[in-house]
C-alpha cells in the first residue's frame, strides 16, 4: 500500500494469549477481491468554489458510484466533514480556512477525520507545499473531472475497506473478550459449585491442604465437618429441583455466615483460628476449622450448626425442615492427607445419616464396618445377577406328634470362592440398598417352585414359610406381587406362610396392617417372627390377622436352664394360644429344651436338634426320620 499519510492498518494483535491469537487468526476477514468493482463506492464531500467543479464534479462522481455533497460556500469544511463523515473529500487547494491556512491542511490535520483527502491543485507553484501536507492524492490543473472522479472513487473504496477492517477488528476484539470471559467462567466452575457459589470439592481439598500445612507449622488441629441431610432425596422430590436449589443456596449462605462469624475473631476463647465452607456436591457441604489443641471449638461449632440447620427454611413460599447429619474428622488424628480426611468425615456423616441425624465423630471401627457393608452391597448386586443366592430349608416340627409340618426357606449366599455370607449380615445390606425387593421376590418364587417339586416327588408338606422384610411390606405393591407369584405357580395360598419380624409388623403402621388383611383375605397364612425382640406394644397383636407366633430363639436358649426364660416362654405360649395362634419355638438345640416346650404345651418347634437348614433336594431325607427319634 502506498504511503497515504493515514494511520497504518494494524490488524495483528500485539499482545494476548494463544487462544486470543488463534481466534484472531481464524476470523480476520480478508477484503473481498471484487469489492472495488461493487456499484456503490461511497460518499464524497466536494469543497470547491468554481461553478465548473460544482457542475461537473457531482455528475462524474456519481458515475463512479460516489454520492457527492457540495459544501455551500459559507459553510465550515471541517464541521461539514465531521457531520457528513464522507468516504472521500475532494478539496480545492486555493480555498482558505478561517485562520488563513489552506482548507486541505486543516482537513488533514484533524485527528478525528480519517477520510482520504484528494487535493485539486491549481498551480505548479503550490504543488510542493501541497505534497508536503501528504494528502491521499493530488490532481493538477486542468481538472479532468472524469480522472478526478476515478481517483476519488479509488480513495473512497479504500477508505471504506479501511473502515470495515477497523470494524471487524473491533468485533474480533469483542469475540476475544467473550472468549476471555468464558474462560474465566470455566475457571470459576472448576473451583466453585454453581448452585451455591461456594468453593467446590476440588477447591475445598486445596484449602484443606493449605490448612493442614498451617496446622503442621503451628501445631494446631484441624477439623473437617461434612454436612448432609437425611431423607434429602424425598425432600427434592417433594419440592422440585428448582426450589431445592434455592433452599441449598440458603443453607450455603447460612453456613457461610456461621463460619465467617466464627472465623472473624481469631483465637477467640473457643480457640478457633480459621474457617472455610464449601459445597462438596449437590447435597452436601463441608466446613473446615482450625483451632489450637488445648481448646475444643469443634463441639460448639457442631452444636451451632445443628441448631441453625434445625430452623425451617423458606424456599419460594414453601417451608422445609431439614434434618442435618454431621460427620467430623480431625487432622492429624484421623488421617494425614486431605482427601482421606474429607472422605472420613463423609463416612462419619453417613453413619450419622443411618442413625437418622445428629453428629458423629469419625471412628475407624465404624468405618471398617461401613467399608465392608459397601463392599457387600457391590458384591450383592453381582450375586443377584449371577444367581449366587439359593435357599435352604429348615423343618418345623409338631411338638406333640414329632411330624414335620412345615419348612422355613432361608437365604444362602455362597460366593464363587466358596465363602458363605450369612443372611444376618447381607439381608440388612440388601434392605438398605433397595435390592431386597428383588431378592424377596426371588425367595418367594423359588420357595413356591420347591413346594411344587416336593409335591411332584410325593412329599406332601402342608406349609412353606417364607421370610418377608419390612422393606417389602413398605414397597407398595407387595400384596400384588405375592398374589402374582402364588397364582403363577398355581399353589394353594393357604400352604404359604409369610413370616414377618415383630420389629417390622408390630409398629401399628396402618398401611402395613391393611396389607396384612389383604393377604389374609387372599388366603395366605401369616406369622410374627422373632417374637419377644421388638419393643412394640403387644396390644397390636390382637389387631393383626395372624396365625402363628414364633418365639425368638434367645428365649428358647435359656429354656431348660434359666427360670426367667422359662417363665417368659411360658407366658408367650399362653398369650399366643389365648389369642388363638399356633406357637412355634425357634432355635431348639437340645432334648431338654424340647422337653420343656412339651411341658409348656408349645405347638411346634424348629432348630438344630432336628436339622440345620438344608438344600431342597436333601429335605426329603428329614421327612423319613422316625418322628420320635429326637426324644
Ligand atoms: P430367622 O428368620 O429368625 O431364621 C432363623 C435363623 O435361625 C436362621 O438363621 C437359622 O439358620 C437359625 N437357626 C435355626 N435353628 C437354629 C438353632 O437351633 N440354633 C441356632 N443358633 N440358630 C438356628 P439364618 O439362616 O442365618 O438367617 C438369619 C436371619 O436372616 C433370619 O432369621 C431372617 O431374619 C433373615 N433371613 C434369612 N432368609 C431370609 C429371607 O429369605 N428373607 C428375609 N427377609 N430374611 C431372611
Ligand atoms: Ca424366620
Ligand atoms: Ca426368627
Amino acid at each position: 500500500m502506498p504511503d497515504t499519510g493515514h494511520k497504518s492498518l494494524s490488524i495483528l494483535p500485539d499482545d494476548g494469549l494463544d487462544l486470543t491469537r488463534s481466534i484472531r487468526k481464524l476470523s480476520i476477514p480478508t477484503a473481498p477481491a471484487n469489492d472495488l468493482d461493487d456499484a456503490v463506492a461511497g460518499t464524497a464531500l466536494l469543497v470547491c468554489r468554481d461553478s465548473d467543479s460544482k457542475k461537473w464534479g457531482p455528475r462524474w462522481l456519481s458515475r463512479h458510484g460516489l454520492n457527492a455533497t457540495i459544501l455551500p460556500d459559507a459553510d465550515d469544511p471541517l464541521a461539514a466533514a465531521r457531520s457528513k463523515r464522507p468516504d472521500v473529500i475532494i478539496v480545492d487547494s486555493a480555498l482558505r480556512a478561517a485562520g488563513g491556512e489552506p482548507v486541505y491542511q486543516s482537513l488533514l490535520d484533524a485527528a478525528d477525520l480519517d477520510a482520504p483527502v484528494v487535493v485539486m491543485c491549481a498551480t505548479a507553484r503550490e504543488l510542493p507545499t501541497v505534497l508536503r501536507a501528504k494528502p491521499f492524492d493530488v490532481i493538477r490543473k486542468p481538472f479532468e473531472w472524469e480522472l478526478i472522479a476515478r481517483r476519488a472513487e479509488y480513495a473512497a473504496r479504500l477508505s471504506v475497506l479501511q473502515r470495515r477492517f477497523a470494524e471487524s477488528r473491533e468485533s474480533l476484539r469483542k469475540a476475544v473478550d467473550i472468549a476471555d470471559a468464558a474462560r474465566e467462567r470455566l475457571r470459576s466452575r472448576e473451583s466453585f459449585e454453581p448452585v451455591t457459589g461456594l468453593p467446590n470439592r476440588k477447591k475445598f481439598v486445596d484449602l484443606l491442604k493449605r490448612g493442614m500445612a498451617a496446622v503442621d507449622r503451628d501445631r494446631n488441629q484441624l477439623a473437617v465437618i461434612v454436612i448432609g441431610f437425611s431423607r434429602f432425596r424425598l425432600v427434592i422430590e417433594a419440592m422440585g429441583q428448582e426450589r431445592a436449589d434455592l433452599m441449598l443456596t440458603q443453607v450455603g449462605n447460612m453456613l457461610a455466615d456461621i463460619v465467617s462469624d466464627a472465623g472473624a475473631a481469631p483465637a477467640t476463647p473457643t480457640g478457633m483460628r480459621t474457617a472455610a465452607v464449601a459445597s462438596i456436591d449437590q447435597s452436601r457441604f463441608a466446613v473446615m476449622i482450625t483451632a489450637s489443641r488445648e481448646s475444643d471449638p469443634v463441639d460448639s461449632m457442631l452444636q451451632r450448626l445443628l441448631s441453625e440447620l434445625a430452623r425451617p427454611i423458606q424456599a419460594d413460599g414453601q417451608t422445609v425442615s431439614l434434618s442435618a447429619c454431621l460427620g467430623v474428622a480431625i487432622y492429624p488424628h484421623d488421617a494425614d492427607d486431605a482427601d482421606s480426611l474429607l472422605q472420613r468425615a463423609d463416612n462419619a456423616m453417613r453413619d450419622a445419616q443411618s442413625r437418622g441425624g445428629g453428629f458423629k465423630y469419625y471412628c475407624a471401627e465404624t468405618d471398617a464396618a461401613a467399608a465392608r457393608k459397601l463392599m457387600l452391597e457391590n458384591m450383592l448386586h453381582e450375586a443377584v445377577d449371577r444367581n449366587e443366592l439359593t435357599l435352604a430349608y429348615q423343618p418345623i416340627t409338631d411338638v406333640g406328634l414329632g411330624r414335620v409340618i412345615a419348612a422355613e426357606a432361608l437365604l444362602r449366599w455362597k460366593q464363587p470362592d466358596g465363602t458363605l455370607i450369612s443372611p444376618g449380615e447381607f439381608v440388612p445390606v440388601a434392605e438398605e440398598s433397595g435390592l431386597m425387593i428383588r431378592i424377596g421376590e426371588f425367595v418367594l418364587d423359588e420357595a413356591c417352585k420347591q413346594m411344587l417339586a416336593w409335591h411332584e416327588a410325593g412329599i406332601l408338606l402342608p406349609t412353606i414359610c417364607v421370610n418377608v422384610s419390612k422393606v417389602q411390606l413398605m414397597s407398595g405393591d407387595f400384596v400384588a406381587t405375592v398374589k402374582r407369584i402364588i397364582n403363577k405357580h398355581q399353589i394353594d395360598p393357604a400352604s404359604v406362610e409369610l413370616e414377618i419380624s415383630e420389629r417390622g409388623v408390630l409398629s401399628g403402621n396402618h398401611e402395613v396392617i391393611s396389607q396384612l388383611h389383604d393377604l389374609k383375605g387372599f388366603g395366605v397364612r401369616l406369622s410374627v417372627d422373632d417374637f419377644g425382640t421388638g419393643d412394640s406394644a403387644i396390644a397390636y397383636l390382637k389387631e393383626l390377622p395372624i396365625d402363628v407366633l414364633k418365639i425368638d430363639r434367645s428365649y428358647v436358649a435359656g429354656l431348660a436352664s434359666n427360670e426367667k426364660d422359662s417363665a417368659l416362654v411360658s407366658a408367650m405360649i399362653a398369650l399366643g394360644q389365648r389369642l388363638g395362634l399356633a406357637v412355634v419355638a425357634e432355635g431348639v438345640e437340645t432334648p431338654d429344651q424340647l422337653a420343656a416346650l412339651r411341658n409348656l404345651e408349645c405347638d411346634a418347634f424348629q432348630g438344630f436338634l432336628i436339622s440345620e437348614p438344608v438344600p431342597g433336594h436333601a429335605f426329603s431325607s428329614l421327612l423319613s426320620t422316625p418322628p420320635n427319634s429326637t426324644d
